[in-house]
């Protein structure tokens, strides 16, 4: 039936476009002898992605991590910020990269993001703001955040990695909180190798970030503030270029295998799927199932492995699992335990979502029924 049944099938697997599109680009930076430092093809992927996705002022960063420091450091946050323990280890490592404590707040068992109504009992006097993932691009109670962050005069930076296309309320995810961050990593939807974006509303934000991507520089001889180097490359850029020609394929091949797996997994009361928030555009970035214990998730990886299938364990372990962090979250480390992220990538065949889906709709001993 599959034809290649030696070949792994991985959970995703980075885009690829057409390498004459690429060798074209490739050509015009050879010309122009211009290969880093916000060159023109920096330039042009932030006007085309502004436009693409409805956002004003997208700074192209080196990658997702760095936008989450910059983020951190130019808002000046000092002590304690608010977090999520369901995410990747990125969200929480840059809050102490940068000096700061991170609070973790348990997360909402069905959306998977951070449950809004315990964020107040994590507030202190040092809390100065609160990050949140929008996990795997299903967006946080966003109305809900602003709320409690305007009443206790907190900064809200969101985790946007997993976001790219999606839309609340009818508009870009990218343009709430003070500041969202994203990553155009080679294994998301989207991609520039490496690479990551800054956005805010406010232009001054925006200025400062822009000083800080760039050590600060003001000129040759003259700095404005402190600075790291989280520039990105005309190379990087150019994958961007190419990439947003086929973006539109992306989303609508993601939607039509996740709904192909909802249909293949209809009978199946093992497994549940998180809950995706209301007024959401979403972007299907992510097939994640929940398992009803964790014992069947085991048997499962294993039975998937043996056919050379690789699901990814997304996140786990919880992140108060951290040596340098402190935090209990019983929900989200509950939950960690049973959630799989299945196979979802641009050429994933119909024939193989039938082999993956089949392992894990067969009877297992493990499994009692699901129940929330
Ligand atoms: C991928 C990811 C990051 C890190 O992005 P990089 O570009 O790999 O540095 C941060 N947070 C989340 C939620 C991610 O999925």
């Amino acid at each position: 039936m599959f034809k290649h049944p030696q070949k792994k099938i991985p959970v995703t697997k980075p885009f690829f476009p057409p390498i004459e599109e690429y060798q074209n680009y490739l050509n015009g930076i050879w010309e122009r002898e211009y290969i880093t430092n916000n060159g023109p093809l920096v330039q042009e992927l932030e006007v085309r992605l502004n436009k693409r996705l409805g956002t004003q002022n997208l700074v192209f960063v080196s990658n997702g991590t760095i936008a989450l420091q910059i983020a951190i450091k130019a808002l000046d946050i000092k002590g304690e910020i608010i977090t999520t323990p369901f995410s990747y280890v990125a969200t929480t490592s840059s809050i102490v990269w940068e000096g700061c404590k991170p609070v973790f707040v348990d997360i909402d068992e069905k959306t998977l993001n951070i449950n809004p109504d315990l964020i107040e009992e994590g507030i202190t006097e040092n809390t100065k703001a609160i990050l949140a993932t929008h996990v795997f691009g299903n967006p946080c109670d966003i109305e809900a955040i602003k709320k409690i962050a305007d009443k206790h005069d907190l900064k809200v930076i969101y985790d946007a990695s997993h976001c790219f296309g999606v839309t609340y309320r009818g508009q870009s995810i990218f343009n709430y909180g003070d500041i969202s961050t994203t990553s155009f990593h080679a294994t998301k939807l989207y991609h520039t190798v490496e690479g990551g974006g800054i956005f805010t509303n406010n232009e001054q934000l925006k200025e400062r970030v822009q000083y800080m991507r760039n050590f600060g520089h003001d000129g040759p001889g003259k700095y404005n503030g402190i600075g790291i180097n989280g520039k990105n490359s005309e190379v990087h850029a150019a994958m961007g270029l190419c990439n947003l020609n086929y973006v539109e394929r992306i989303l609508k091949s993601r939607k039509q295998q996740s709904l192909i797996y909802d249909k293949l997994f209809k009978n199946n009361n093992h497994i549940r799927k998180q809950v995706i928030f209301k007024n959401t555009k979403y972007n299907y970035a992510y097939y994640p199932v929940i398992f009803e214990n964790e014992g069947l998730l085991i048997e499962t990886v294993v039975n998937l492995e043996t056919k050379g299938i690789s699901p990814r364990r997304y996140f786990y372990p919880t992140l108060t699992e951290l040596s340098y962090v402190i935090g209990d979250c019983p929900v989200s480390a509950r939950i960690s335990k049973k959630v799989l992220c299945l196979p979802l990538f641009d050429d994933l065949k119909y024939e193989q979502q039938v082999i993956i889906t089949e392992l894990l709709n067969k009877r297992y001993h493990n499994a009692s029924g699901w129940s929330w």
